[in-house]
């Protein structure tokens, strides 16, 4: 069910692996999203297992419609019908359970344990480009944080993730950390040693967790979905955070 899970004096907080839920063929078995074709309602008990496991009630799940953008949603009430368009939740609302999903980008969670106040951010190539993770610290400094710890979560690693010379180029132009080599010899993008640069420039201090535990995505078949490896079908994994109401 996690991959890795924190509870801190006022906060939860966990990443998912593929295992635990009732999801079957590509999605088997906690896929957390049905964009990829999976059963909505597979999807919907994987969803609320992995909120209840974290202690939290599914009524209170946040998920997101999320673009590769660097939109951050303030969540402030009970969840909307339909989710939001955003990469990023923030709030400093007891019992609100915000989720992240993800199959190879960033799920990047954080919060201000002290100052209650909690976020989640999805960041991809695009994402990290966007600086996404900064504007969601930004966005829960508006809400009282002060001092913000960040967890980065499974993801694929800086020598999996292959991309065209061009690319790699563009990215580490601006972002000089993000340029890395596959284990194959080929162009690639470290985008959580960028994430995490990010964080630090904004006062943010990061537990790059996949790369404490050596953990890939891409690499570990057993455990995590990977868009790289599975393509279209991909599952989807999570990060989730709650204030402790
Ligand atoms: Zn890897």
């Amino acid at each position: 069910m996690f991959a890795y899970e924190e509870s801190l004096p006022h906060v939860d907080l966990a990443f998912t692996d593929r295992q635990g839920g009732v999801s079957t063929g590509p999605w088997a078995s906690l896929n957390l999203a049905a964009s990829n074709g999976d059963d909505e309602d597979s999807v919907r008990r994987n969803v609320a297992a992995a909120v209840q496991a974290l202690g939290g009630d599914p009524a209170e799940a946040w998920l997101m419609r999320q673009v590769h953008g660097a939109e951050v949603h303030v969540v402030d009430g009970a969840p909307d019908t339909v989710p939001p368009e955003a990469d990023a939740l923030v709030t400093a609302r007891p019992g609100a359970v915000l989720v992240v999903r993800v199959a190879d980008c960033l799920p990047i969670v954080l919060a201000d344990d002290e100052a209650r106040v909690v976020g989640v951010a999805h960041a991809g190539r695009r994402g990290v480009v966007l600086d996404v993770a900064a504007a969601t610290a930004e966005a829960m400094r508006d809400l009282g944080a002060r001092q913000i710890s960040a967890w980065i979560g499974p993801r694929i690693c800086g020598r999996c993730y292959e991309v065209p010379e061009e690319m790699r180029g563009e990215v580490a132009a601006r972002l000089p950390v993000a340029w890395a080599e596959t284990t194959w010899g080929t162009p690639a993008l470290d985008l959580a040693a960028a994430a995490a640069e990010q964080l630090e420039k904004v006062g943010v201090s990061v537990h790059d967790l996949a790369s404490e535990h050596a953990v890939c995505t891409y690499e570990d078949e057993e455990r995590y979905f990977s868009y790289r490896r599975q393509g279209e079908k991909s599952g989807r994994l999570g990060g989730l955070v709650r204030i402790r109401p």
